[in-house]
């Protein structure tokens, strides 16, 4: 006979723990959750192109764009190759001269200020605010000078950057405002008299990627821009194709800049579920909060008043513990995380300016050692929010 009733108890008790550590499999991003619950119509999408083989600008990517006007409240839209390009096209169409200056976020992915040192203007870094993460409007002023052109507000994380001051600024010192909303396709803003405009559509001219892991992403590089303006919606139209407005005829100097048919019929069945989407990372950011209120060694992400959030990254920061020893902790319990971002821009050795010494950005070098962004997607299950929430209590640090 084996065992008595004494003993089996917690032999069931061991297994049942073990079947509770069971780890489901969780992923920063799953894109092929996203496909597979769509896959009819994105393969029939791509077989049409296949079919046709109109490779390069066939009738879907004039229907994409189309599309694309509507979703951003009838704003020209014009498709590009990639987020990188529809920034470096703007900035050309403005005819920024070589030394002008950009205002920029210095909490920012590397290519908002790539392009403006690539076309020979000179970044001019500005720290963010802590709350936002987004650009700290209040130091705006100081920097401007004579040089100054432009300012590239970012809407991190999903969120929109406060445009009110900043057009007001950009307005009283006849600035133009360039839009990155790479990270937040969808996200509205309102304004102090309650009027609602889109991410892209505030400042003169809106830059987005449709990168694969971005909340519209497409099945390679794809980008695109928005413009209220119809001159320059048809100057940058002509810049991402070689110059031309007609076939072989060159007026002005452009780059090849196109946005792949195949991308564009992907994105053109994307985009009508893009809303879901982002109900979707919406309702695990509600998770996130509600469940991780409690815990004493993290900040949630602040949500601003005046902007919707469309939450590309639920990123929090760490207080008073090892941000390090917290993401190895994490991704031992099979819980992935990521850091956005771990150099800040003045500290990288291609944006590196005489001067930028530590404290030169507080805010931003802080973030970069207490930010860490949970996995959010479009495919989270109840049981993968609950096992991440439960592993972040479970940490003692
Ligand atoms: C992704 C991203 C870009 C660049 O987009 P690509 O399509 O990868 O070139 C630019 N700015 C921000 C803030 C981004 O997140």
């Amino acid at each position: 006979m084996r065992g008595g009733g004494r003993n089996v108890y917690p032999i069931y008790q061991f297994k049942k723990s073990i079947l509770k550590m069971n780890r489901p499999d969780i992923k920063m991003v799953d894109l092929q959750g996203q496909y597979l619950r769509i896959k009819n119509e994105i393969d029939s999408a791509i077989q049409e192109v296949l079919m046709s083989t109109a490779f390069i600008q066939g009738p879907q990517v004039k229907s994409f764009t189309e599309a694309l006007s509507k979703y951003n409240n009838g704003v020209h839209a014009i498709t590009c190759a990639n987020g990188t390009d529809a920034l470096q096209i703007a900035m050309m169409a403005l005819d920024l001269k070589v030394g002008d200056e950009v205002i920029l976020p210095v909490h920012t992915y590397v290519a908002t200020a790539e392009v403006i040192a690539l076309l020979g203007l000179t970044p001019v870094f500005i720290d963010v605010d802590e709350k936002t993460f987004n650009i700290d409007v209040a130091q705006i002023e100081s920097k401007i000078t004579k040089k100054t052109k432009a300012i590239v507000p970012v809407h991190l994380y999903g969120q929109c950057a406060d445009m009110e001051p900043i057009l007001k600024i950009a307005r009283r010192h006849n600035l133009h405002v360039i839009e990155d909303l790479a990270q937040a396709m969808g996200s509205d803003y309102t304004f102090s008299d309650g009027s609602v405009m889109r991410a892209g559509t505030m400042g003169v001219i809106g830059c987005t990627s449709f990168f694969p892991s971005k909340n519209l992403g497409a099945f390679g590089d794809a980008g695109a821009i928005f413009t209220t303006d119809a001159s320059l919606a048809e100057k940058m139209k002509m810049i991402s194709t070689h110059g031309q407005k007609v076939k072989y005829q060159h007026d002005i100097v452009g780059v090849n800049s196109r946005l792949d048919t195949l991308q564009a019929a992907i994105l053109q069945v994307k985009l009508k579920y893009l809303d879901d989407y982002t109900l979707r990372r919406n309702k695990a950011a509600q998770y996130y909060d509600t469940h991780l209120a409690q815990v004493p060694f993290i900040e949630l992400p602040y949500r601003a008043k005046n902007s919707t959030h469309v939450f590309h990254q639920y990123t929090l920061k760490t207080k008073n513990t090892d941000r390090d020893k917290l993401k190895k902790y994490l991704q031992e319990k099979g819980v992935p995380t990521m850091i956005y971002y771990h150099i800040p821009l003045h500290f990288q050795k291609a944006y590196h300016q005489k001067g930028f010494g530590e404290g030169s950005f507080p805010v931003t070098e802080k973030l970069s050692k207490t930010v860490l962004s949970l996995p959010i997607h479009t495919e989270m299950t109840e049981d993968e929010l609950s096992y991440i929430c439960e592993t972040i209590q479970s940490y003692h640090g």
